[in-house]
Protein backbone atom coordinates (compact mmCIF):
# COMPACT_ATOMS: atom_id res chain seq x y z
CA UNK A 1 0.00 0.00 0.00
CA UNK A 2 1.18 3.08 -1.32
CA UNK A 3 0.67 6.55 0.98
CA UNK A 4 -3.21 7.67 0.55
CA UNK A 5 -3.60 10.09 -2.36
CA UNK A 6 -5.22 13.19 -1.84
CA UNK A 7 -8.64 13.59 -3.45
CA UNK A 8 -8.18 16.23 -6.41
CA UNK A 9 -10.18 19.38 -6.47
CA UNK A 10 -11.25 20.75 -9.96
CA UNK A 11 -12.66 24.38 -10.22
CA UNK A 12 -15.96 24.10 -11.80
CA UNK A 13 -15.86 26.63 -14.48
CA UNK A 14 -12.94 28.32 -12.27
CA UNK A 15 -13.74 29.82 -8.76
CA UNK A 16 -17.09 30.51 -10.37
CA UNK A 17 -18.51 30.60 -6.53
CA UNK A 18 -16.95 34.37 -6.85
CA UNK A 19 -16.45 35.40 -10.20
CA UNK A 20 -18.60 34.78 -13.24
CA UNK A 21 -17.81 31.27 -14.79
CA UNK A 22 -15.27 30.61 -17.34
CA UNK A 23 -13.73 34.14 -17.43
CA UNK A 24 -9.62 34.58 -16.90
CA UNK A 25 -10.64 36.10 -13.68
CA UNK A 26 -12.20 33.12 -12.47
CA UNK A 27 -9.54 30.60 -13.70
CA UNK A 28 -6.71 32.70 -12.29
CA UNK A 29 -8.35 32.69 -8.52
CA UNK A 30 -9.07 28.92 -8.88
CA UNK A 31 -5.32 28.52 -9.77
CA UNK A 32 -4.41 30.67 -6.56
CA UNK A 33 -6.58 29.11 -4.22
CA UNK A 34 -4.45 26.29 -5.19
CA UNK A 35 -7.20 23.94 -7.45
CA UNK A 36 -5.77 20.95 -8.84
CA UNK A 37 -7.77 21.18 -12.31
CA UNK A 38 -9.11 24.27 -13.90
CA UNK A 39 -12.29 23.08 -16.08
CA UNK A 40 -13.30 24.01 -19.39
CA UNK A 41 -16.48 23.73 -21.43
CA UNK A 42 -16.39 23.61 -25.10
CA UNK A 43 -18.41 24.77 -27.90
CA UNK A 44 -17.95 25.90 -31.21
CA UNK A 45 -18.43 28.66 -32.84
CA UNK A 46 -20.20 29.32 -36.54
CA UNK A 47 -16.26 29.78 -38.03
CA UNK A 48 -15.76 26.62 -36.45
CA UNK A 49 -13.50 28.07 -32.99
CA UNK A 50 -13.66 26.55 -30.22
CA UNK A 51 -14.73 28.68 -27.16
CA UNK A 52 -15.02 28.13 -23.42
CA UNK A 53 -18.90 28.40 -22.84
CA UNK A 54 -20.62 26.16 -20.22
CA UNK A 55 -24.01 26.09 -22.72
CA UNK A 56 -24.89 25.82 -26.16
CA UNK A 57 -26.11 29.08 -25.78
CA UNK A 58 -25.57 32.46 -24.98
CA UNK A 59 -28.19 33.82 -23.19
CA UNK A 60 -27.69 32.99 -19.74
CA UNK A 61 -24.55 34.17 -19.27
CA UNK A 62 -23.83 37.47 -21.99
CA UNK A 63 -25.82 39.95 -22.93
CA UNK A 64 -26.41 38.98 -26.57
CA UNK A 65 -29.99 39.33 -26.59
CA UNK A 66 -29.07 43.46 -26.47
CA UNK A 67 -26.55 43.41 -28.59
CA UNK A 68 -28.29 40.94 -31.52
CA UNK A 69 -31.58 41.20 -30.82
CA UNK A 70 -32.88 39.40 -33.94
CA UNK A 71 -30.69 36.31 -33.73
CA UNK A 72 -32.62 34.26 -31.36
CA UNK A 73 -34.05 30.80 -32.79
CA UNK A 74 -37.41 29.64 -32.77
CA UNK A 75 -36.87 28.74 -29.47
CA UNK A 76 -35.73 31.80 -28.71
CA UNK A 77 -32.70 31.22 -27.17
CA UNK A 78 -29.22 32.58 -28.95
CA UNK A 79 -26.66 29.49 -29.95
CA UNK A 80 -23.21 29.71 -30.31
CA UNK A 81 -23.40 27.78 -33.33
CA UNK A 82 -24.99 31.17 -35.01
CA UNK A 83 -22.57 33.33 -34.15
CA UNK A 84 -18.60 33.83 -35.55
CA UNK A 85 -15.87 33.92 -32.78
CA UNK A 86 -15.19 38.02 -33.75
CA UNK A 87 -18.71 38.46 -32.46
CA UNK A 88 -18.67 36.54 -29.65
CA UNK A 89 -15.84 38.42 -28.32
CA UNK A 90 -17.95 41.85 -28.40
CA UNK A 91 -20.14 40.58 -25.93
CA UNK A 92 -19.86 41.01 -22.23
CA UNK A 93 -20.24 37.84 -19.58
CA UNK A 94 -21.82 38.24 -16.51
CA UNK A 95 -23.22 35.61 -14.02
CA UNK A 96 -25.68 33.30 -14.73
CA UNK A 97 -29.30 34.39 -15.02
CA UNK A 98 -32.50 32.49 -15.03
CA UNK A 99 -35.19 32.39 -18.36
CA UNK A 100 -36.75 35.60 -16.32
CA UNK A 101 -33.12 37.29 -17.04
CA UNK A 102 -32.63 37.19 -13.23
CA UNK A 103 -29.33 36.09 -11.40
CA UNK A 104 -29.28 32.59 -10.11
CA UNK A 105 -27.23 32.88 -7.41
CA UNK A 106 -27.84 36.52 -6.02
CA UNK A 107 -25.14 36.74 -3.72
CA UNK A 108 -22.50 36.10 -6.51
CA UNK A 109 -20.24 38.62 -7.99
CA UNK A 110 -22.95 40.70 -9.79
CA UNK A 111 -22.06 43.32 -12.35
CA UNK A 112 -23.07 44.52 -15.71
CA UNK A 113 -20.45 42.17 -17.60
CA UNK A 114 -18.66 45.10 -19.20
CA UNK A 115 -15.01 43.17 -17.72
CA UNK A 116 -15.15 40.11 -19.00
CA UNK A 117 -15.24 38.77 -21.90
CA UNK A 118 -15.51 35.27 -23.91
CA UNK A 119 -12.31 33.44 -25.26
CA UNK A 120 -11.01 30.82 -26.81
CA UNK A 121 -10.17 27.05 -25.63
CA UNK A 122 -6.85 27.80 -27.01
CA UNK A 123 -6.31 31.05 -25.36
CA UNK A 124 -7.59 28.99 -22.08
CA UNK A 125 -4.84 26.78 -22.70
CA UNK A 126 -1.97 29.39 -23.81
CA UNK A 127 -3.23 31.71 -20.37
CA UNK A 128 -3.08 28.62 -17.80
CA UNK A 129 0.95 27.72 -19.64
CA UNK A 130 1.95 31.68 -18.88
CA UNK A 131 0.41 31.45 -15.02
CA UNK A 132 2.34 27.88 -14.33
CA UNK A 133 5.43 29.95 -15.65
CA UNK A 134 4.99 32.70 -13.79
CA UNK A 135 4.08 31.25 -10.44
CA UNK A 136 5.58 28.13 -10.54
CA UNK A 137 3.06 26.16 -9.27
CA UNK A 138 1.63 22.94 -11.54
CA UNK A 139 -2.72 22.83 -12.19
CA UNK A 140 -4.24 20.07 -14.64
CA UNK A 141 -6.63 21.19 -16.79
CA UNK A 142 -10.02 19.31 -16.77
CA UNK A 143 -12.05 19.65 -20.29
CA UNK A 144 -15.17 18.83 -21.39
CA UNK A 145 -16.47 18.17 -24.93
CA UNK A 146 -20.21 19.92 -24.76
CA UNK A 147 -23.11 17.70 -26.87
CA UNK A 148 -20.93 15.92 -29.41
CA UNK A 149 -23.91 14.68 -30.95
CA UNK A 150 -25.61 18.09 -31.62
CA UNK A 151 -22.27 19.58 -32.72
CA UNK A 152 -22.18 17.17 -35.73
CA UNK A 153 -25.73 17.98 -36.35
CA UNK A 154 -25.07 21.15 -36.49
CA UNK A 155 -22.48 20.55 -39.32
CA UNK A 156 -18.78 19.91 -37.02
CA UNK A 157 -17.16 17.03 -35.86
CA UNK A 158 -16.30 18.87 -32.66
CA UNK A 159 -14.29 16.35 -31.37
CA UNK A 160 -11.08 16.42 -33.31
CA UNK A 161 -10.78 19.69 -33.07
CA UNK A 162 -10.56 19.39 -29.39
CA UNK A 163 -8.57 16.74 -29.50
CA UNK A 164 -6.24 18.84 -31.80
CA UNK A 165 -5.87 21.88 -28.97
CA UNK A 166 -4.84 19.29 -26.31
CA UNK A 167 -2.39 17.97 -28.79
CA UNK A 168 -1.08 21.80 -29.91
CA UNK A 169 -0.17 22.27 -25.88
CA UNK A 170 1.53 18.55 -25.22
CA UNK A 171 -1.16 17.48 -23.46
CA UNK A 172 -0.54 13.76 -25.46
CA UNK A 173 -0.16 11.01 -22.84
CA UNK A 174 -1.82 8.88 -20.27
CA UNK A 175 0.20 10.71 -17.95
CA UNK A 176 -0.32 14.29 -19.14
CA UNK A 177 -2.25 16.12 -16.50
CA UNK A 178 -5.74 16.03 -17.95
CA UNK A 179 -9.15 14.63 -18.15
CA UNK A 180 -11.12 14.91 -20.79
CA UNK A 181 -15.35 14.22 -19.64
CA UNK A 182 -17.74 13.95 -21.40
CA UNK A 183 -21.50 12.96 -21.31
CA UNK A 184 -21.96 11.34 -24.15
CA UNK A 185 -20.52 7.29 -23.95
CA UNK A 186 -20.40 6.46 -27.40
CA UNK A 187 -17.90 9.50 -28.01
CA UNK A 188 -15.55 8.27 -25.24
CA UNK A 189 -16.12 4.98 -26.78
CA UNK A 190 -14.66 6.38 -30.35
CA UNK A 191 -11.92 9.03 -28.78
CA UNK A 192 -10.22 5.49 -27.07
CA UNK A 193 -10.67 3.75 -30.17
CA UNK A 194 -11.35 5.12 -32.99
CA UNK A 195 -9.22 8.21 -32.62
CA UNK A 196 -6.97 6.16 -30.60
CA UNK A 197 -6.44 8.33 -27.80
CA UNK A 198 -4.83 7.72 -24.83
CA UNK A 199 -5.36 10.76 -22.66
CA UNK A 200 -7.52 10.14 -19.02
CA UNK A 201 -11.23 10.01 -20.14
CA UNK A 202 -14.32 10.85 -17.94
CA UNK A 203 -17.37 9.60 -18.40
CA UNK A 204 -20.04 11.97 -16.78
CA UNK A 205 -22.94 10.78 -15.36
CA UNK A 206 -26.57 12.84 -15.00
CA UNK A 207 -30.19 12.08 -15.36
CA UNK A 208 -32.03 10.55 -18.52
CA UNK A 209 -34.09 13.29 -18.43
CA UNK A 210 -31.64 15.84 -18.52
CA UNK A 211 -31.14 15.30 -22.20
CA UNK A 212 -27.30 15.55 -22.38
CA UNK A 213 -26.64 12.45 -24.62
CA UNK A 214 -28.62 9.10 -25.85
CA UNK A 215 -26.29 7.21 -23.10
CA UNK A 216 -28.61 5.59 -20.37
CA UNK A 217 -27.30 6.48 -17.16
CA UNK A 218 -29.31 4.19 -14.84
CA UNK A 219 -27.65 1.31 -16.85
CA UNK A 220 -24.19 3.16 -16.49
CA UNK A 221 -24.57 2.89 -12.63
CA UNK A 222 -25.39 -0.70 -12.89
CA UNK A 223 -22.94 -3.34 -11.90
CA UNK A 224 -22.95 -3.99 -15.51
CA UNK A 225 -22.77 -0.79 -16.52
CA UNK A 226 -19.67 0.42 -14.84
CA UNK A 227 -17.47 -2.92 -15.81
CA UNK A 228 -18.14 -1.95 -19.60
CA UNK A 229 -17.02 1.62 -18.26
CA UNK A 230 -13.87 0.34 -17.46
CA UNK A 231 -12.90 -1.00 -20.46
CA UNK A 232 -12.98 2.47 -22.27
CA UNK A 233 -12.39 5.58 -19.41
CA UNK A 234 -10.70 6.08 -16.40
CA UNK A 235 -12.95 7.39 -14.26
CA UNK A 236 -16.62 8.65 -13.63
CA UNK A 237 -18.09 12.22 -12.82
CA UNK A 238 -21.31 11.39 -11.33
CA UNK A 239 -24.69 13.79 -9.80
CA UNK A 240 -23.36 13.97 -6.45
CA UNK A 241 -27.10 13.26 -5.67
CA UNK A 242 -26.14 9.06 -6.98
CA UNK A 243 -23.63 8.56 -3.98
CA UNK A 244 -26.02 8.81 -1.11
CA UNK A 245 -30.03 8.16 -0.56
CA UNK A 246 -31.91 9.67 2.15
CA UNK A 247 -33.48 7.20 4.54
CA UNK A 248 -36.50 8.03 7.05
CA UNK A 249 -35.74 10.99 9.65
CA UNK A 250 -33.32 12.38 7.41
CA UNK A 251 -30.77 10.09 7.95
CA UNK A 252 -28.01 9.91 4.87
CA UNK A 253 -27.11 6.40 3.85
CA UNK A 254 -24.24 5.67 1.29
CA UNK A 255 -25.70 4.49 -2.08
CA UNK A 256 -22.56 1.82 -3.05
CA UNK A 257 -22.01 3.86 -6.14
CA UNK A 258 -18.57 4.68 -5.41
CA UNK A 259 -17.44 1.60 -3.90
CA UNK A 260 -18.82 -0.17 -6.86
CA UNK A 261 -17.04 1.73 -9.75
CA UNK A 262 -13.40 1.75 -7.14
CA UNK A 263 -14.33 -2.08 -7.46
CA UNK A 264 -13.72 -1.45 -11.26
CA UNK A 265 -11.10 0.59 -10.87
CA UNK A 266 -12.69 3.81 -11.48
CA UNK A 267 -11.83 7.34 -9.78
CA UNK A 268 -15.33 8.55 -9.03
CA UNK A 269 -15.21 12.95 -9.35
CA UNK A 270 -18.66 13.81 -8.56
CA UNK A 271 -20.43 17.10 -9.64
CA UNK A 272 -21.27 19.83 -8.11
CA UNK A 273 -20.43 21.56 -4.46
CA UNK A 274 -21.42 24.60 -3.95
CA UNK A 275 -21.93 26.46 -0.63
CA UNK A 276 -25.32 27.91 -2.01
CA UNK A 277 -26.89 25.29 -3.66
CA UNK A 278 -26.94 22.04 -1.30
CA UNK A 279 -28.40 18.71 -2.04
CA UNK A 280 -31.09 17.73 -0.03
CA UNK A 281 -30.54 16.25 3.23
CA UNK A 282 -27.30 18.57 3.92
CA UNK A 283 -27.07 21.70 5.79
CA UNK A 284 -23.55 22.80 4.79
CA UNK A 285 -21.41 22.30 2.22
CA UNK A 286 -18.61 21.56 5.34
CA UNK A 287 -20.82 18.47 6.28
CA UNK A 288 -21.62 17.22 2.49
CA UNK A 289 -17.71 17.53 1.82
CA UNK A 290 -17.09 15.58 4.89
CA UNK A 291 -19.35 12.60 3.83
CA UNK A 292 -18.07 12.69 0.36
CA UNK A 293 -14.05 12.17 1.79
CA UNK A 294 -14.38 10.71 5.07
CA UNK A 295 -17.49 8.38 4.52
CA UNK A 296 -17.30 7.56 0.67
CA UNK A 297 -13.64 8.19 -0.48
CA UNK A 298 -14.21 10.14 -3.53
CA UNK A 299 -11.42 10.79 -5.62
CA UNK A 300 -12.16 14.19 -6.31
CA UNK A 301 -14.86 16.79 -6.82
CA UNK A 302 -16.28 19.41 -8.55
CA UNK A 303 -16.71 22.91 -6.38
CA UNK A 304 -17.42 26.71 -7.58
CA UNK A 305 -15.55 26.99 -3.99
CA UNK A 306 -12.09 25.85 -4.61
CA UNK A 307 -10.93 27.11 -1.63
CA UNK A 308 -13.75 25.61 0.71
CA UNK A 309 -12.80 21.91 -0.47
CA UNK A 310 -9.30 22.60 -0.01
CA UNK A 311 -9.86 23.86 3.37
CA UNK A 312 -11.79 20.75 4.15
CA UNK A 313 -9.04 18.56 2.86
CA UNK A 314 -6.45 20.60 4.94
CA UNK A 315 -8.50 19.71 7.93
CA1 LIG B 1 -18.72 20.87 -17.35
Amino acid sequence: MGLPIRPVVIAHRGASGYLPEHTFPAKALAYTMGADYLEQDVVATHDDELVVLHDIHLDRVTNVAALFPDRQRDDGRYFVRDFTLSEIRSLHVHERTNSQGEPVYPNRFQSSGEEFRVHTFSEELAFIAALQNSVGRPVGIYPEIKNPEWHRQEGVDITPLFLDVLLKFGYDSHSAPVYVQCFDDQELIRIRELLDCDLKLIQLIGENDWGEAKTDYDELRTARGLKRLSNTVDGIGPWVNFLYRQRSGGRIEDSGLVSAAHGEGLAVHPYTFRRDDLPPGFETLSELLHFVFDELSVDGLFTDFPDLAIAEINR
